[in-house]
């Protein structure tokens, strides 16, 4: 799921300072998930703003609305009437929520109340953990399903740099060096071989190095509309 986590108050109070009315949307999936953008922290974030807003003497106005997905125009469209009556909304989705806001509404300024952190998973209760870069081209096979992608602080793909100690990256005593476990886990599968392979060097164009990339699947598009006949 996508992580992300609330920015501070002062700085979200700051992006909305101007407005007198302004609408708070959470998101009800991955950030609801990671309690990070929900409906509880939207109506939590709203009685902290209006808290704010009061103790600097501001007369401000905080609501909350939900979507179940806002990275998707037709759950977006659920929320429409109370986006297009804010002057402002600040969106606690991840930033796709908040671009998709952005390109569907363009009348509204829209602010991100959270940081998209990482692609991860829950690995204990309160603690999430980064697992995907989403680099375009998995390579998890080579390494017995553990990504040194995005878990090997320096990107190795042919093996550990030397540096780690007890099993742990050298960058910080609290993060595992994926190295390590990459070769006990083929260890274990039998296939501990795979490490006499060298890896090639890799081609980096199918992360987003060249801009934004689209995946178009010509099975689900709508075909275009034959061109209506004319009359001689
Ligand atoms: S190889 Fe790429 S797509 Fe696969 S888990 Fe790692 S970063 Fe994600
Ligand atoms: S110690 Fe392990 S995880 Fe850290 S940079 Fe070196 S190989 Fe990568």
């Amino acid at each position: 799921m996508i992580i992300g986590e609330q920015k501070p108050l002062d700085e979200i109070y700051d992006m909305v300072r101007k407005y007198r009315e302004v609408l708070i949307v959470s998101c009800g999936t991955c950030v609801t998930v990671s309690f990070a953008g929900g409906e509880k922290e939207a109506e939590t974030l709203a009685s902290k703003l209006r808290i704010r807003a009061r103790t600097q003497g501001h007369d401000r106005v905080f609501s909350t609305a939900s979507a179940k997905r806002q990275c998707e125009w037709e759950f977006l469209d659920t929320v429409a009437a109370p986006i297009k009556g804010a002057k402002a909304v600040i969106s606690i989705a991840c930033g796709i929520g908040v671009q998709a806001i952005a390109e569907h509404f363009p009348g509204v300024h829209v602010v991100p109340g959270l940081n998209t952190s990482f692609l991860g998973m829950p690995v204990s209760q309160g603690v999430w953990e980064e697992r995907c870069v989403a680099c375009g081209d998995c390579i998890l096979h080579h390494f017995g399903g553990l990504c040194p992608v995005a878990r090997c602080s320096k990107v190795l793909l042919n093996g550990p740099c030397g540096g780690s100690v007890a099993g742990k990256c050298e960058i910080s005593e609290d993060v595992p060096c994926i190295w390590q476990m990459i070769h006990d886990r083929l260890n274990t599968l039998g296939m501990v071989d795979n490490l006499d392979n060298i890896f090639p060097v890799r081609n980096w164009r199918t992360n987003n190095a060249a801009g934004p990339r689209r995946i178009i699947r010509e099975d689900l598009k709508i075909p275009a509309s034959p061109p209506a006949a004319t009359s001689a």
